[in-house]
């Protein structure tokens, strides 16, 4: 019998969450010799979610739900259900349903046919804006660019089934700026990809914005990537040169023709182009020295509030452990 624990973050899902449930117990209960159990991480929602998931876990005997001290987003919230998940292995899915429960039955077959890593493969982007596709584009071009260790996956977020082998690894890295889907492809192991289509959402509104989709970007290239780093350094050096052909150029027409060179336009256009790169310099070190200043700190991820009723205090260490080491 195997058993697989089902991590579903949920930030203000109060609408959908009761779908949830049974639209995914539907599909699980046809898969033979397999025992699931949910975990449903609370985000510090300020809708009804929390009571939801009190009925939720009062009514079913394999629900139980971490609620965390406040919203930490999605990446810290699917951390706190790894950390307490006690299956073989566990299935990270959404609330709202956009992450199809047809698809559980096809990643359980590949899981149990030896692969590690079975992760959702969305095979339309077409439901989404054109911006949003090509900043997708952008950004999967400059980090298959950069990263040079391992390849980014493409099309693939946080639906995704992981053994027990992965999940182990994952908790071993505890850095707070996480950018989870750079993790799991960093941590290896076999790797497969299952195509979905991406629901429309159940209810409720999401919560992602260009903003955070742009800080997440962010994120993902200054946690995985010093390329942008060695970028300057070229840039710097290319410009030098040239500015030094440039200076040769000029020396020479002003002293051998007495040319007088032309000033104003050439001397705006350069130093708005060199202060520009400079900036943009500055500004990407600045982001190195920002992932730096979080992460030296090595404050937690998250905080538990409640776990399934229990008022918790935080102790080092607690957290991967307690739950674990429970009499079963
Ligand atoms: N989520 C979360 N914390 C947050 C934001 C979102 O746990 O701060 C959860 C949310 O409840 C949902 C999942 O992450 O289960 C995906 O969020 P959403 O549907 O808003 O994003 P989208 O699917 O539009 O990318
Ligand atoms: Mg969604």
């Amino acid at each position: 019998m195997d058993k697989i624990t089902i991590i579903v973050p949920c930030y203000n899902e109060e609408e959908v969450i009761e779908m949830f449930y049974p639209a995914v117990q539907a599909h699980v209960k046809k898969i033979p010799d397999c025992k699931f159990d949910f975990i449903f991480v609370n985000d510090g929602s300020r809708d009804g979610t929390l009571d939801k998931l009190r009925e939720l876990s009062a009514a079913h005997d394999d629900v139980s739900y971490i609620s965390l001290s406040r919203n930490f987003g999605k990446e810290s919230a699917m951390m706190a259900g790894i950390d307490f998940a006690e299956g073989d292995a566990v299935i990270i899915m959404d609330a709202d349903l956009q992450h199809p429960p047809e698809s559980l039955a096809e990643m359980i077959k590949y899981w149990r046919e030896g692969y590690d890593d079975v992760c959702g493969k969305r095979v339309d982007r077409a439901g989404e804006t054109w911006l949003k596709r090509s900043c997708a584009n952008i950004f999967y071009a400059v980090m298959k660019k950069f990263s040079t260790s391992y390849e980014m996956q493409r099309d693939v977020g946080d639906f995704r089934l992981l053994d027990r082998r992965c999940i182990e690894a994952l908790k071993l890295m505890r850095e707070n700026q996480r950018f989870t889907k750079g993790l799991f492809t960093w941590v290896g192991y076999r790797k497969k990809e299952i195509p979905f289509e991406v629901q429309p959402r159940a209810a409720g509104t999401t919560t992602w914005n260009y903003f955070a989709l742009f800080n997440l970007a962010m994120k993902g290239m200054t946690s995985f990537t010093t390329a942008p780093l060695r970028l300057m350094t070229f840039l710097g050096i290319t410009i030098s040169f040239a500015a030094m052909c440039y200076m040769i150029f000029v020396l020479t027409m002003a002293l051998l023709y007495g040319d007088p060179v032309a000033g104003y336009p050439t001397l705006m256009t350069v130093m708005l182009f060199l202060g520009g790169i400079q900036i943009l310099s500055l500004g990407i070190i600045g982001e190195y020295i920002g992932q730096i200043f979080h992460e030296t700190k090595h404050r937690p991820i998250y905080l538990v509030d409640e776990i399934d009723g229990k008022r918790m205090i935080y102790k080092p260490q607690f957290v991967p452990t307690e739950r674990n080491t429970k009499p079963k």
